[in-house]
């Protein structure tokens, strides 16, 4: 049997950071989520966890090893999503790892464990189900500061995607860790109150764009090297959406299910 290899795309980002990607058979791999580490000395923190399957977890832990076994510190999630969370438990079992997230977002974590909608998957299900089993062990807030050797990563509190939702600043680098908020490919759901917040989210990329770092580690897709114009095209894309909502309704198509078709057609309901 061929070892899990992570894929060809995990590299290094900037001079401490890391992404490790992990194809997932029962994920399109387009989507599957990024898992970062922040590298220092002789330390690590990982920056969302990906799916817990025995694959995805051991190239992860094998990555870090070939980086010279830096101890890993802590886990921290941007949000409570399964693809980004669901895998944070296998590492408190395999090196009892500490892990910090938004209390909001462990609440909704609990919440979506125990929601039996029939429109999941078994699959979905049983990840939302492992992705409870995870021991929150530092509730993130506004302005935490995540050391890790000598660097420090800030916690700032970007709802929007979702309610609770964190990003993180690598200050040193100029690395803005933006989870689901910013996506390295297509544009990202967001869900109505009291789980998201379109107009939070405006004010949450602006916040972003205001940071002025030099790289996004989105929690899908490709590195943006270029955050101010990468937030903006967001930003822009927002606003035409709702210029077209405006158009449907004013063309009598206002029942929400016909809008959504109107303006989403492509929407991937997964993410
Ligand atoms: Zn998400």
């Amino acid at each position: 049997m061929v070892p899990p290899q992570p894929s060809e795309a995990s590299v290094r980002v900037s001079e401490h950071v890391h992404v490790v990607r992990v194809r997932v058979r029962s994920y399109p791999e387009a989507y599957s989520p990024n898992v970062y580490f922040v590298v220092d000395g002789g330390e690590a923190l990982m920056v969302d966890s990906g799916f817990p399957d025995d694959d995805s977890v051991r190239a992860r832990l094998e990555y870090l090893r070939s980086l010279g076994a830096p101890e890993l510190k802590l886990v921290a999630l941007t949000h409570h999503h399964y693809d980004h969370s669901s895998g944070a438990y296998r590492y408190q079992q395999e090196t009892g790892v500490a892990v910090a997230m938004n209390p909001v977002e462990a609440e909704l974590l609990r919440q979506a464990a125990k929601s039996a909608s029939p429109e999941r998957t078994a699959e979905e299900r049983r990840l939302r189900r492992q992705a409870a089993r995870v021991r929150v062990d530092m509730p993130l807030e506004e302005g935490a500061a995540l050391e890790v050797g000598r660097l420090t990563l800030r916690a700032l509190l970007m709802p929007g995607h979702s309610a609770g939702h964190m990003c993180f600043h690598l200050e040193e680098e100029g690395v803005l860790f933006s989870g689901d908020n910013v996506l390295g490919i297509g544009t990202t759901a967001i869900a109505p109150p009291p789980y998201g917040d379109m107009l939070q989210y405006l004010d949450s990329l602006r916040r972003m764009q205001s940071l002025d770092a030099a790289i996004i580690c989105p929690g899908h897709g490709p590195i943006a090297h270029q955050p101010r114009r990468k937030i903006q095209e967001l930003i822009d894309h927002r606003r035409e959406r709702d210029e077209q909502v405006l158009l449907l309704i004013g063309q009598g198509k206002d029942r929400l299910s016909q809008i959504v078709r109107g303006i989403y057609p492509e929407l991937d309901p997964r993410l």
